[in-house]
């Protein structure tokens, strides 16, 4: 399937949908592969329990739980509040990450909490009042397409183009953590509709 554009009634944004994406599954398995060793427990999404013996990872559909609800409701109270956050840290080096891209305006490394075999953060290195897509305005323009076209390029180094997704979390009722736009890049695993 090709692109599709869909916000949920939740307030994420996904913006682009993989080409392998099938309806509603609660429950899915999958070979494990290398990149498969990743851990699984934030929030939306999926976990993996390894059952080694057979090669094979059972994966199902959890729910964010209610820490990261509250702690994704703290982080939305100061979202206004022009306070720097841990990926400003990241723009100025001033703490490690794996960068995968990095042009003038765009900054793309790993997450590190990743929820699929390739995950990474695309951000704008200027804020700019992007805390959220949804402040969005229209001199932004620029910025959010230079960030889609950064989550392509990822999607190629990283051997994925032919299956992956584009998250964006949007506020507390979507669970957003850290307030500095930023788009998942998400991949290298069989991607299910609808997501959590
Ligand atoms: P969201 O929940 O959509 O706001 O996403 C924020 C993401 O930032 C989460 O997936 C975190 O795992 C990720 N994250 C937080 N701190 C770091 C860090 N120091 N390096 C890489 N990713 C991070």
């Amino acid at each position: 399937m090709a692109a599709a554009a869909a916000a949920s009634s939740s307030g994420s944004f996904f913006i682009l949908r993989g080409a392998y994406a099938t309806a509603t599954a609660t429950a899915a398995s999958l070979k494990a592969s290398p990149r498969t060793a990743f851990s699984l427990f934030s929030p939306h999404r999926l976990r993996l329990s390894p059952t080694p013996s057979l090669s094979r990872r059972s994966v199902s559909y959890v729910r964010a739980t209610g820490n990261e609800e509250d702690a994704a409701k703290a982080a939305a109270a100061t979202a206004d509040s022009g306070a720097s956050t841990i990926f400003d840290k990241i723009i100025n080096k001033e703490i490690p990450s794996t960068i995968v891209y990095e042009d003038d305006k765009v900054l793309a490394f790993r997450d590190v909490n990743p929820q699929a075999p390739v995950h990474v953060l695309v951000i704008p290195k200027l804020r700019d009042g992007l805390t959220q897509l949804g402040k969005a305005e229209e001199r932004h323009g620029n910025i959010l397409g230079r960030l889609m076209y950064a989550a392509k390029i990822v999607a190629e180094k990283e051997g994925i183009l032919d299956g992956f997704r584009v998250v964006i979390n949007n506020g507390p009722g979507a669970c957003q953590s850290v307030y500095h736009l930023h788009l998942h890049v998400l991949g290298g695993r069989q991607m299910k509709w609808p997501p959590g």
